[in-house]
């Protein structure tokens, strides 16, 4: 079978992610499996951007099809903000309650609470992977041709994943990581952090893309 590897250093994003893709004719590994030891600035504009940067430095560095995702909150009312700095909203130490603070201080009195958790999944493809199968668009998946960045020859599949809610003033629950207790969802009257692991990425953003990346590859890796 195949190796693709999978370009995160977080082991709870790394088992998620080879769960979705379970099942398909492919060894879903990570960066260490492969010695790959390293991790480039994430410096783009856009989580496309990124997650190309992260697949990218995989690919060059391991020459196997790589896998990699960028996401974040979107703000409407902060002009979507934090967007592609979420991580590191409020300083370099990433720290996910000061993030928090900084959000619900930036909302307060704010009467529009709408957010979005967005994510681009994204997996760059040597040119010898034969990509015929795999329509230009189809559902939230694109196979673009000449993104920035990516080697000539290869091939770029990107997965688009978002799930609206809104936030709180007060974080509830325990869960989850990140913005999860202030990203609150009106259909189900809870957050985030109030939903078990399984329940959580059949609704995130990064389960939708990723799942979404998974219908592509079904179809081209299919005998
Ligand atoms: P990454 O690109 O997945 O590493 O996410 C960047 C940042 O976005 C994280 O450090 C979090 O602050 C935020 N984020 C992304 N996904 C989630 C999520 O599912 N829950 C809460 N915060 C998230």
């Amino acid at each position: 079978m195949p190796r693709f590897v999978f370009a995160t250093f977080n082991p709870g994003k790394l088992r998620e992610v080879a769960g979705i893709l379970d099942g398909l004719p492919v060894q879903v590994v990570g960066p260490r499996d492969v010695g790959l030891l390293t991790v480039p600035p994430e410096d783009g504009d856009t989580f496309l951007d990124n997650a190309v940067i992260k697949a990218v430095h995989a690919w060059t560095r391991t020459g196997l099809p790589a896998l990699a995702d960028d996401s974040g909150l979107v703000v409407e009312a902060l002009d979507g903000a934090p967007g592609v700095h979420s991580a590191r909203f409020a300083g370099e130490a990433q720290d996910d309650a000061a993030n928090i603070d900084k959000l619900v201080d930036a909302l307060r009195g704010v009467a529009d609470r709408r957010a979005r958790f967005v994510c681009c999944a994204v997996c760059i493809l040597g040119p010898e992977w034969a990509t015929g199968r795999i329509p230009e668009t189809s559902g939230e998946v694109r196979l673009i041709a000449g993104h920035p960045g990516v080697p000539e020859g290869c091939h770029l599949l990107a997965a688009h994943g978002e799930v609206a809610g809104r936030i709180i003033d007060q974080p509830m629950g325990t869960d989850g990581f990140g913005y999860d207790p202030v990203f609150f969802l009106d259909e189900l009257g809870r957050t985030f952090a109030q939903l078990g692991r399984d329940e959580k990425n059949g609704l995130s953003h990064r389960g939708r893309a990723f799942r979404a990346l998974r219908q592509a590859l079904e179809g081209m890796l299919a005998p």
